[in-house]
């Protein structure tokens, strides 16, 4: 496995950002993590906030958008964003149209239509990428808790494998930045059995969760070898400086990381 920690920060046009080398490699994908810097926002969304649901200025954000399209060379309204609802649905975007009826209620996107950028907005949750080498294929996958709980992740290769007939040997897996093991504490009342064994037992009800290994777990059950697996591992509750964190700072922002075909 590919891990990146902060040595591996990039930056483009003035926004920082994690990218997987070995998609880099391909040539025909843009992608990026992007972090809380770069952006226009005050106090507490500064700076680089992309979420308009939190409370910042509609207008900041939309500038903030805009920063980011233009750095990484593609058109605002390529971009497609989804209205993450913490469930385990999977849209896949055969035509460019079906971007338009927003919101899209949906936690995971797949694509293999070239300029068609997919965004997932976070801060904590785990932002996941799949690229097929040979179909050309994206997919963006928001897993928080519930998704996760949900199995989205193993979902999404499995409707890759499915629908556009993807094979599990030509997929590259990115794991962004979210909340680790170390600040993830989560009630017992909503800790799933089969999180045991990614887990730590701190007594009083409470576990401590290791929601990126739960998800690299399921990868491996759909047949992905480590050596596919590349993973920014960085707490974003730790490193407030780089990432919004939901958990550390309640009102915040929202990264964006995305991804597409060129
Ligand atoms: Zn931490």
């Amino acid at each position: 496995m590919n891990m990146l920690n902060r040595t591996h920060l990039k930056s483009r046009g003035g926004i920082p950002y994690f990218e997987n080398p070995e998609i880099k490699k391909l040539g025909w994908v843009t992608h990026g993590f992007l972090t809380r810097q770069g952006g226009l926002s005050l106090p507490p969304y500064d700076s680089l906030n992309v979420s308009f649901s939190n409370g910042d200025e509609k207008k900041t954000v939309v500038s903030n958008r805009d920063r980011i399209t233009e750095a990484f060379g593609y058109d605002r309204n390529r971009l497609v964003l989804l209205k993450q609802i913490q469930l385990d649905g999977i849209l896949i975007l055969k035509d460019q149209a079906d971007a338009n009826p927003t919101p899209l209620k949906y936690d995971a996107i797949i694509t293999d239509i070239p300029n068609q950028f997919l965004g997932i907005r976070t801060a904590d949750c785990i932002p996941i990428f799949v690229v097929d080498r040979k179909k050309k294929a994206v997919a963006a996958i928001h897993a928080g808790r519930q998704g996760t709980g949900l199995q989205i992740t193993k979902k999404t290769l499995k409707k890759m494998k499915e629908e556009l007939g993807c094979s599990e040997r030509d997929l590259l897996i990115t794991l962004g930045p979210s909340i680790g093991p170390c600040c993830y504490e989560i009630d017992e009342k909503v800790f799933l059995k089969e999180w045991e064994p990614f887990s730590i037992d701190k007594g009083m009800g409470k576990w401590m969760v290791d929601l990126a290994r739960i998800n690299m777990a399921q990868l491996e059950e759909e047949g992905i070898k480590e050596d596919q697996i590349c993973r920014v591992d960085l707490c974003t509750r730790c490193r407030h400086d780089l990432f919004f964190s939901y958990r550390g700072e309640g009102r915040t922002g929202r990264q964006l990381s995305f991804i597409g075909r060129i």
